[in-house]
């Protein structure tokens, strides 16, 4: 039975029914979210959270959008997200920072480096909020998110807790954090100069200008890197795929390891590269590439 309006009524925040996933997404790719939900509070939060474990119905956190691959036919169930005032809270406390994993990258960057708090001008240039750069132990080029945290305030199940570092274990683009929802983090910072911390955040933006494919919605590499070879990009490159296109999609000139959409590319598009790739390196290397790119909803 489909979810009603009125049976929605006690969700304080704002609730969209057959939400376009494309909208939130920055391949601009993917059909509906049955329900697109931005919780006001905690407490809204977890009455959400309860509602769909009592109807047994699907629940899942986007932060920036900046790592998915949705289906073209949606999601079926809650996609929620943190942005809202209550998950974007950033309190600063000698070299500390606490924030709401609602955030944006960006915007803890800029704030800490006004406060002359740097450490993570690394993560310059890499879209999303922090609840995604935690979940995906986001970095560049060899220094990653992890290794500034000090703990991390989540929900298992429906109950709030806070590990602490030691209890935390971050891998390349992943970590231990995969079943629950992020909402909040401390993470250490280093006392800096404020104009050094700005001009370090400005030379990784550059680099990746230089380097990345920016031109075109993406989502930044979609395989991981294997280990004890080549990168991915070498890989996919020598097996002749960069400039394929397939329907609107399209292996970058610039860094073979992206998929751009030129325009109208579907979510089986981008699929159907990603097969064809992956076949390709495995029977040309016996290497399997493995996805760094979330896929979620149905295809
Ligand atoms: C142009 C471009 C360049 C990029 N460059 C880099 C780079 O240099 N390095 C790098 O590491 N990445 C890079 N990325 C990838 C991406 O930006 C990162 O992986 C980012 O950290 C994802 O954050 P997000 O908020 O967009 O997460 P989303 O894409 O929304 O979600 C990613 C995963 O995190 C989960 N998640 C998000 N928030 C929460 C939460 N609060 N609680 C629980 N789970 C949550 C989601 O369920 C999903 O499984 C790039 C992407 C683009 C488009």
């Amino acid at each position: 039975m489909p979810v009603k309006k009125e049976d929605l009524k006690f969700i304080k925040g704002v609730v969209k029914f057959e939400e376009p996933m494309a909208r939130h997404t920055t391949f601009r790719i993917g059909g509906p979210a049955e329900l697109f939900v931005y919780p006001s509070d905690d407490g809204d939060l977890l009455n959400i959270l309860r509602y769909a474990s009592e109807h047994k119905m699907g629940t899942f956190i986007i932060g920036g959008g900046s790592k998915l691959l949705v289906g073209d036919r949606g999601i079926r169930g809650f996609v929620i997200s943190l942005n809202a005032p209550a998950f974007n809270k950033l309190v600063f406390d000698g070299e500390y920072a606490s924030a709401g994993c609602g955030m944006k990258v960006s915007e803890f960057l800029k704030k800490a480096a006004a406060e002359g708090l740097g450490g993570l001008e690394y993560l310059a240039g890499i879209p999303g909020t922090l609840g995604g750069a935690l979940m995906m132990n986001a970095g560049w080029p060899t220094k990653a998110i992890g290794d500034r945290v000090e703990e991390v305030t989540l929900i298992r199940g429906l109950d709030r807790e806070t590990l602490g570092k030691n209890d935390i274990k971050f891998t390349y683009r992943g970590s231990n954090l995969g079943d629950f929802l992020l909402i909040s983090a401390k993470i250490r910072l280093d006392r800096k100069p404020k104009e050094g911390i700005e001009a370090e955040i400005n030379r990784n933006f550059e680099k990746k200008r230089q380097t990345q494919d920016l031109c075109y919605p993406s989502v930044g590499s979609v395989f991981l890197n294997p280990s004890g070879t080549m990168p991915a990009w070498q890989l996919i490159e020598k097996c002749g795929f960069r400039g394929v296109s397939e329907g609107g999609a399209k292996v970058s000139e610039k860094h073979a390891n992206f998929i751009i959409n030129k325009g109208k590319a579907t979510a089986a598009d981008v699929r159907k590269l990603i097969d064809e790739i992956q076949k390709k390196v495995f029977k040309e290397h016996q290497i399997v590439l493995k996805l760094e790119v979330k896929t979620i909803g149905d295809f």
